[in-house]
C-alpha cells in the first residue's frame, strides 16, 4: 500500500448554518499565500517519504473548487513536484456546486482528479436555503451534468438527512432524485448539531425543529434499504458505493492506516504518531513562514490504544474486522483481546460474529457510538 495525502482547502464561501470544520469565510483571506504554505509543508516530507508512492489523494475542505483555476494548477503543480503517484492513484476533489463551471471541471480532470465529490446535501430548495448552501437544487444538477459531460466516471454526491423541517416523504425524494442521476458513490450523512454553530445555538433555544429520533431512524433505515436495492453496496456506515466504487482514500481512515495531512487543521498519523496542524489560518502560516512545521499537537498512541482505535474505526466497515487480519497487523488474536465484549455484543444482537470477522448487526449501526464505546481501552 502506498501513500494516503489529505490536502486541506479551509476556505467557503461563507459558512454553512451547521458546519464546524476548519473553514473560513474566503472573503479578505491570503489565499496564494496559504498555497504556497502548503507547497512549503509538503516540501519537508519530500526526504523522509523518498521512494514511497502516493496511492491516494483526497483534496478537502472547507470548498477546494473556491480555487481559481490559476490556484489550482498551483497546487496540483507543488503536489506533482513533492510526491510520485502511482499509475492508477485515487485523486479526489471536494467540490461545492455553487463554484464549479465547465472551464473549472475541465482543468480538474486535465490536473489528474479522477473522482469528484459533490457536496449536494439536499435538493430541496427551502431546506438548502436553511442550511446556508449557497447552491440551489438546479445548480447541483447541473454541476453533475457538466462533470459527467468534462469526463468525470467516478461521482460522490453528499447528502443529508434529519433536517430541520425535513420530512421522510420529502428526504426519499431526494434521494430517489440523486440516484436517478446514477453517481457512482453516495454519502448519506443524519445532521449533526454542534455546539456554536447557527444550528447549535438554535437548538439551545429550543428554535430548531428537527425530525424526532423515530423518524432520523427511519430516514436512515430506509436510506441503506432503497440504495442496497439500486445496486449500491453499503460498505461503511455512512457511505454507498456501486461494486468497485468504494472510496480507498477514506478506507485508509476506517483501518487506520497511514496517512499524511497538509494545511490548517489538517491530520497525519504514521508510526503509531498522530500529528494535527494548527486549525487557524493565520498560526498555520506564521508557523511555516518560520520554517517550523505547524504542528499544534503531537501524540503518539500506546499500543493498546491503536488496537483499540482500528477496532472501532474497522466496525464501521459493513465487512467489519477479519480476525485473519487483526492477527498479521497485531501478532495477537483478536478474541485474545476482545472475545467477551464481542460475545457479550453478539448476544445483545448488535455485532454478528461469523467465525472469520466480527461486523455491526442492523441494529448495531443504529446504536454504532454505544457500541464503538465498548472497544474504548
Ligand atoms: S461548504 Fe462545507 S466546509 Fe464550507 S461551510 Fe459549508 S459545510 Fe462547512
Amino acid at each position: 500500500m502506498g501513500l494516503a495525502v489529505y490536502v486541506h482547502i479551509p476556505f467557503c464561501v461563507r459558512k454553512c448554518n451547521y458546519c464546524d470544520f476548519p473553514s473560513y469565510p474566503v472573503a479578505g483571506m491570503d489565499v496564494d499565500g496559504y498555497l504556497a504554505a502548503m507547497g512549503r509543508e509538503m516540501s519537508w516530507y519530500k526526504g523522509d517519504i523518498a521512494g514511497t508512492e502516493v496511492s491516494t489523494l483526497y483534496v478537502g475542505g472547507g470548498t477546494p473548487s473556491i480555487l481559481a483555476n490559476g490556484q489550482l494548477e498551483f497546487l496540483f503543480e507543488a503536489i506533482r513536484h513533492n510526491f510520485t503517484f502511482e499509475a492508477d492513484a485515487e485523486i479526489s476533489l471536494e467540490a461545492n456546486p455553487g463554484t464549479l463551471d465547465f472551464s473549472k471541471l475541465n482543468l480538474l480532470k486535465e490536473l489528474g482528479v479522477n473522482r469528484l465529490s459533490l457536496g449536494v446535501q439536499g435538493l430541496d430548495p427551502g431546506l438548502l436555503k436553511r442550511l446556508g448552501r449557497i447552491h440551489t437544487p438546479g445548480q447541483a444538477l447541473e454541476a453533475f451534468d457538466l462533470a459527467r459531460r468534462a469526463g468525470f466516471t467516478n461521482i460522490n454526491l453528499d447528502l443529508m438527512h434529519g433536517l430541520p423541517g425535513m420530512t421522510e416523504e420529502g428526504w426519499r425524494q431526494t434521494l430517489q432524485q440523486a440516484v436517478a442521476l446514477g453517481p457512482e458513490h453516495i454519502s448519506v450523512y443524519g445532521l449533526i448539531i454542534e455546539e456554536e454553530t447557527p444550528f447549535g445555538l438554535e437548538y439551545e433555544a429550543g428554535s430548531l425543529e428537527l425530525p424526532d429520533e423515530e423518524e432520523r431512524a427511519r430516514m436512515f433505515a430506509w436510506s441503506g434499504e432503497f440504495l442496497t436495492e439500486s445496486g449500491y453496496n453499503h460498505y461503511e456506515i455512512s457511505n454507498y458505493a456501486l461494486p468497485g466504487r468504494e472510496c480507498r482514500h477514506n478506507q485508509v481512515y476506517w483501518r487506520n492506516e497511514k496517512y499524511l495531512g497538509f494545511g490548517a487543521g489538517a491530520a497525519s498519523y504514521r508510526h503509531r504518531v498522530r500529528r494535527t496542524n494548527y486549525r487557524q489560518v493565520g498560526q498555520y502560516m506564521a508557523v511555516v513562514s518560520q520554517g517550523r512545521l505547524p504542528l499544534e499537537e503531537k501524540e503518539e498512541t500506546a499500543p493498546a490504544q491503536e488496537i483499540s482505535e482500528t477496532m472501532f474505526l474497522g466496525l464501521r466497515l459493513t465487512a467489519g474486522v477479519q480476525r485473519s487480519w487483526f492477527l498479521q497487523r497485531f501478532g495477537i488474536e483478536l478474541d485474545q483481546v476482545y472475545g467477551d465484549r464481542v460475545a457479550a455484543l453478539v448476544s445483545k444482537g448488535l455485532l454478528l460474529d461469523d467465525g472469520d470477522s466480527v461486523r455491526l448487526s442492523s441494529s448495531g449501526i443504529l446504536l454504532a457510538n454505544e457500541v464503538f464505546c465498548e472497544f474504548l481501552p
